[in-house]
């Protein structure tokens, strides 16, 4: 490990010579009480910016091992040292000048939910912050006393900022801390108290706008509060006592007029499957962590896909308990989507009249006698969505502000009205005149399809050695392919995209011919829970700045991918 005059000496001998000549660098400092690892230097001021680590041991960090002696402790500790190093970076470093990337530092940049990350490193003996740093240029040429300020000068201060305990503002990390257990605990608590969500009182759902994950603010916000019968209380580990409106497991149905609320309360939810920041005003808007947001979405790419509950005796003869297409309509995708969420494992799924293919949710009397049943391939929603609870398991909360179909196969009808929700469940079964539910029908409509399994290399072009690239949030390239990810509603972040990105190489080369691809996901994820986000990445030191995705949003990205080949003999 080299000191930090040698590296200041370097640094000036370097001034003015080729951009090429920063390569020296690719070493450890030892710059006051932090080391300086410089795993990767760009090639030029425009490439990908380098990639450097700030370590600080443990006992200089001095975070007491009582904050992260848990995973929910360690990731939000680790949160939370990441959002201070951005804002010290904010705060410290001068804007880049110069050519290209050069003195741009970044780590990432949390939003209102609480992710996983490898930002930050919480480990037994350091605390690892890794930071993409662009090294400055003027032309083609080294500045190296500014990169010599801001290596030896800047980013030690901002290091030293947000990550040493004496510098921190204790109590704010004391409550990070134990507002993220207390989220996680009450989470795992739902499934034995029968409920697939909670909304808390006084939560605040709306947003500041269509592009902004901020709360409303205002005297025009209405702050949630739940309808009496469905209050129900929980006890947190802090002490702390939370209440609101509980929704059980089984057919939940949200209605009211236009503009009252709905599809905000239900995106709430959504986000709910994390965590989120103190003043968020979701707090403690808490949702089963394997939920699944269901739409159509025409045009995607479905692959094998046995979705004959909802759709069979297409016109072209196409056989629907094995259906793949390059190019579905709204119907056939949020069939398919609904069962890949099945297959990956979702317990409670999540539907919008907004965002759905009215074919695919109801079919009205008029329209039963204009065109016979054996006319139509498809069986509604409104006949599935009951079995699906009773045969498989899983709930739904759906917003269907349009029709009363759903009356008669709703568990509970929650009304909102100017954004106040009530139990109407008793008025809107006396409308249906609820004929009973014939729950044990003989028939069972969700026979347990094969599993699907991926062909070996059917996750791959074989010709193709590229690693997948996330794009942006919704965008993966991969070989020739471009993955879209659009419609999927609960991947939040493009870290979690760069997550899914590495996921799909490692899954890629898992394909065995043998092994389903919900066991593929399976496997990866026991790796990340027992050895740690890093291991997604390919790079050894910084592994890249990305988040952890869910097991869902993995296999569903591995369904968008057009070139996917299963196993043969089914
Ligand atoms: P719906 O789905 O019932 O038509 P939305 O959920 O889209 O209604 O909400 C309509 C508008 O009301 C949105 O602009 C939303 O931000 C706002 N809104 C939703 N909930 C609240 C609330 N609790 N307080 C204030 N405004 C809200
Ligand atoms: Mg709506």
């Amino acid at each position: 490990m080299r000191d930090a005059e040698t590296l200041r000496r370097v640094l000036a001998q370097l001034d003015g010579r080729g951009y090429a000549s920063y390569k020296q660098l690719v070493g450890s400092y030892r710059i006051g009480v932090v080391r300086l690892f410089v795993d990767h230097v760009q090639v030029d001021p425009y490439a990908p910016p380098s990639r450097m680590r700030i370590i600080v041991d443990r006992e200089v960090a001095d975070l007491s091992s009582d904050l992260t002696g848990d995973a929910a402790g360690r990731i939000a500790v680790s949160d939370f040292l990441t959002r201070r190093f951005v804002d010290a970076a904010h705060r410290m470093v001068p804007r880049p000048e110069g050519t290209g990337n050069g003195g741009f530092v970044g780590i990432g940049r949390p939003g209102q939910e609480v992710l996983e990350r490898t930002s930050v490193a919480v480990l037994a003996d350091r605390v690892e912050a890794r930071i993409d740093v662009g090294l400055p240029a003027s032309g083609r040429r080294v500045r190296g006393h500014q990169a010599a300020r801001l290596l030896i000068d800047l980013l030690p201060r901002v290091a030293e900022t947000s990550l040493l305990h004496r510098n921190l503002d204790r109590r704010a990390l004391r409550e990070h801390v134990t507002l993220l257990r207390d989220q996680e605990h009450l989470r795992g608590l739902l499934p034995g108290r029968g409920l697939v969500a909670f909304v808390g009182d006084g939560a605040i759902l709306p947003r500041r706008s269509g592009d902004s994950d901020l709360p409303l603010t205002g005297a025009a916000v209405v702050p949630f509060e739940s309808p009496g019968n469905l209050r129900v209380a929980f006890d947190l580990p802090s002490g702390r006592r939370v209440t609101g409106m509980g929704v059980p497991e089984g057919v939940t149905v949200i209605v009211g007029g236009g503009y009252h609320g709905k599809s905000t309360l239900l995106r709430a939810i959504e986000r709910g499957v994390y965590p989120h920041i103190g003043g968020d005003g979701r707090e403690w808007v808490i949702t089963r962590p394997d939920a699944v947001t269901i739409r159509a979405e025409d045009g995607r790419a479905v692959t094998g896909v046995d979705i004959s509950p909802f759709i069979a005796g297409l016109p072209s003869g196409a056989d629907t308990r094995c259906f793949s297409t390059t190019n579905a309509s709204g119907s056939t995708s949020q069939a398919a989507n609904l069962v890949e969420a099945i297959e990956a494992g979702a317990s409670t799924l999540l539907i919008d009249e907004d965002t759905s293919a009215t074919n695919f949710m109801i079919r009205d009397e008029r329209m039963q006698q204009l065109i016979p049943a054996k006319d139509e391939p498809i069986t509604p929603f409104v006949q599935r969505i009951r079995p699906l609870f009773t045969e498989k398991g899983v709930s739904t909360i759906l917003v269907a502000g349009g029709s009363g179909a759903f009356f008669d196969v709703a568990d509970h009808v929650i009304a909102l009205n100017s954004y106040v929700p009530n139990d109407v469940t008793a008025q809107a079964h006396n409308i249906a005149n609820r004929t009973p539910q014939n729950d044990a029908a003989s028939l069972r409509v969700f026979d347990s399809p094969n599993p699907r399994v991926p062909a070996r290399d059917g996750l791959r072009e074989p010709s193709k050695t590229k690693p997948a690239k996330a794009r942006s949030r919704t965008d993966i390239q991969y070989g020739r392919e471009n993955i879209d990810l659009i419609g999927l509603m609960q991947l939040i972040d493009a870290a979690q995209t760069t997550g899914i990105a590495h996921a799909l190489d490692s899954i890629a080369g898992r394909c065995d011919g043998s092994t389903s691809l919900a066991q593929l996901v399976d496997q990866l994820v026991e790796d990340l829970d027992e050895h740690g986000l890093d291991v997604l990445s390919p790079h050894r030191g910084h592994p890249g700045l990305f988040a952890r995705p869910r097991s869902q949003e993995i296999m569903a990205a591995v369904n968008r991918y057009r070139k996917l080949r299963l196993s043969a003999g089914r």
